[in-house]
């Protein structure tokens, strides 16, 4: 097992190469910290109960509710910065229950200290939105989305096929509970190729050089990717709801909020069969208490920094 930000070179019989290629292009990943949620652990971690709808927190017991971080991601390429996930909007620190909407404002207390939102954090790096390649959004659920309206400019925002097929539908509870998040914003789909990378051997080669997977995770939500990237330390799966927190990784236990139990098993057993492997350095679950905001699988962080202009992707156009 490879935990959160630090090295395991113990494991020798680890599985194959989990990156495809012999292309050598690494990434920079930074962990960002873009306020935090009360859930409810049945949400996060599967539980055995007469409760219907443990997950939603309704009638349970205070004791059985948890602060988590939300976590969103910078991938710094050569070609520039593409921001994954968006945390909360600042709206939650004036008017939760107004942001959040009823049904979502009942299952959940947010946080969002000065400095966490992700323009801010921008800013912070002198960034501007319309500056990033691209924000990737791992999955429509709430905590992803609602900091998107402040990176709107970006020049893409791209969200998986199936994902978006799912929110389409009309049973779509990320459509209930985060339309609004992402109501007038220009979501463009990316589909998946053959890569053999993946729980369903399908990912998206975000730069077309083998730096960076987005692998289709399917199960807590349809069209959930993991992004998988070789950094200059080895390889980094930041595995977004895939795997909630340690005891996902540690005793395998699938989230409890799921639209494909059976497909959420099998993402999670990828991922732990990642974190086997001998050249993960690092698996990064989402919501894990234990994740702290910096640096990962780079050791040094100093010299050559990407540009933050001029990237493109590849079957995007020249920014
Ligand atoms: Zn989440």
């Amino acid at each position: 097992m490879c935990p959160q930000q630090s090295v395991d070179t113990t494991n020798t019989d680890g599985a194959a190469a989990v990156t495809p290629g012999s292309n050598e292009s690494t990434v920079n990943i930074e962990l960002l910290r873009t306020g935090s949620v009360s859930i409810d652990r049945a949400l996060a971690y599967e539980e055995v109960t007469n409760h219907p709808m443990p997950e939603t927190g309704w009638f349970r017991p205070a004791e059985k509710r948890e602060w988590v971080p939300v976590s969103a991601y910078l991938l710094e390429h050569p070609t520039g910065v593409v921001l994954v996930d968006t945390g909360w909007h600042r709206d939650v620190r004036t008017d939760e229950r107004g942001h959040l909407g009823r049904l979502l404002g009942s299952m959940h207390e947010t946080n969002l200290p000065a400095g966490e939102a992700v323009d801010e954090q921008l800013a912070a790096r002198d960034l501007a939105p319309e500056e990033l390649v691209a924000v990737v959004i791992t999955h429509l659920h709430p905590d992803h989305v609602s900091g998107l309206d402040h990176v709107r400019e970006a020049p893409r925002v791209l969200v998986s096929e199936p994902e978006l097929a799912a929110a389409g539908g009309r049973f779509s509870l990320a459509r209930v509970l985060s339309g609004h998040m992402w109501a007038g914003v220009d979501l463009e789909p990316f589909g998946f190729e053959e890569t053999g990378v993946g729980p369903r051997g399908r990912s998206h080669d975000l730069f077309g050089d083998g730096s960076v997977h987005l692998v289709w995770v399917p199960g807590h939500a349809d069209g959930q990717v993991a992004v998988l990237a070789r950094t200059d330390e080895g390889v980094v799966l930041l595995a977004s709801d895939a795997a909630y927190g340690a005891p996902s990784l540690e005793d395998g236990r699938p989230p409890g909020a799921v639209t494909d139990r059976t497909a959420a098993v099998e993402s999670l057993a990828w991922v732990r069969e990642v974190a086997d492997s001998d050249e993960c350095v690092a698996v990064v679950a989402n919501h894990d208490p234990a994740v702290v905001p910096g640096f990962v699988g780079r050791t040094s962080w100093a010299d050559s920094g990407p540009s933050a202009n001029g990237g493109r992707l590849p079957d995007g156009e020249q920014l």
